[in-house]
C-alpha cells in the first residue's frame, strides 16, 4: 500500500496519490476519466515537477479539510464541479507569490522592519480555507464577499506603508491579478452562487488563500 508515485493534472490543479487499494483503483479511474486530455504528469518524490505544485493544488486524500478523500474522489464528490473550474486569479497570484518565495529563498528579498508588523495586520483579516462542496445561500455568500473585501482593503492599506520595497511590489503586483471592489457586484456573485459558491468568489478566496500562506509563512513574525 505504500504511496510511491502521484499523478498531478496542471490544468486542472490536482493531485492523485495512487494508492493499491480498492477505493485508490477506483480514484484512479475516476482520474483518467476525468483528466486523460489534459496536462497530465506522474510525480515520484524528487520529480521536478514537484516543484510546480503549489497550495493551490488540490490534493486527493490529503489532511486539508477542503480537500476530497478517496472515497469522495472516486463518488459524487459534491465539490467538484467547482474545484475542478477555472482559476485564472488564483493562477496569476500563484506565479507572483512563487516568484516572492524563489526571491526569498535565494536571499534576493529584502525585509524592512514594518513588513512584520504589516503583515501582522494582514493575517487578522486572511483565513480563507473554502472547501468546494460547501453549499452557500445569499447569506453565506454576502458574508463571504465581505470576508474578501476586507482582505482586500488590509492589502491595499498595508502597500501605502513604509513597508519594505520587495514586499511593496508584491503587494503591488497581487493587488493588480486580483479584482477590485468593483469587480465583485454582490448581486452578480448571489446570482452565479448556488448550489455551489460563485466561481469568481472561490478563485478569488484560493488566491487570497496563496497569499496568506506566504505572509505567515515567511513574513508575520513567528
Ligand atoms: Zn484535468
Amino acid at each position: 500500500m505504500a504511496e510511491l508515485v502521484d499523478v498531478v493534472c496542471h490544468t486542472c490543479r490536482i493531485v492523485l496519490p495512487l494508492l493499491d487499494s480498492p477505493v485508490g483503483r477506483e480514484a484512479w479511474w475516476k482520474f483518467l476519466d476525468e483528466h486523460a486530455y489534459h496536462q497530465v504528469e506522474l510525480m515520484w518524490e524528487h520529480s521536478e515537477a514537484q516543484e510546480r505544485i503549489d497550495i493551490d493544488y488540490i490534493e486527493v486524500g490529503s489532511d486539508i479539510r477542503s480537500d476530497p478523500s478517496f472515497a469522495e474522489y472516486a463518488g459524487d464528490w459534491p465539490g467538484r464541479p467547482l474545484a475542478l473550474h477555472p482559476r485564472p486569479t488564483a493562477r496569476a497570484v500563484a506565479e507572483i507569490v512563487e516568484r516572492a518565495f524563489a526571491a526569498m529563498d535565494a536571499d534576493t528579498w529584502q525585509a524592512a522592519p514594518a513588513d512584520a508588523v504589516a503583515a501582522e495586520r494582514i493575517m487578522q483579516h486572511m483565513d480563507f480555507a473554502p472547501p468546494p462542496g460547501e453549499l452557500v445561500d445569499d447569506a453565506a455568500v454576502l458574508a463571504r464577499l465581505a470576508a474578501v473585501q476586507a482582505a482586500l482593503k488590509q492589502l491595499r492599506q498595508a502597500s501605502g506603508e513604509p513597508v519594505g520595497e520587495h514586499l511593496r511590489t508584491f503587494l503591488n503586483d497581487v493587488l493588480r491579478a486580483l479584482p477590485t471592489a468593483a469587480d465583485l457586484p454582490p448581486d452578480e456573485l448571489r446570482a452565479e452562487s448556488g448550489p455551489l459558491a460563485s466561481p469568481r468568489l472561490w478563485d478569488t478566496e484560493r488566491a487570497l488563500r496563496l497569499i496568506q500562506h506566504l505572509v505567515a509563512a515567511r513574513i508575520a513574525l513567528p
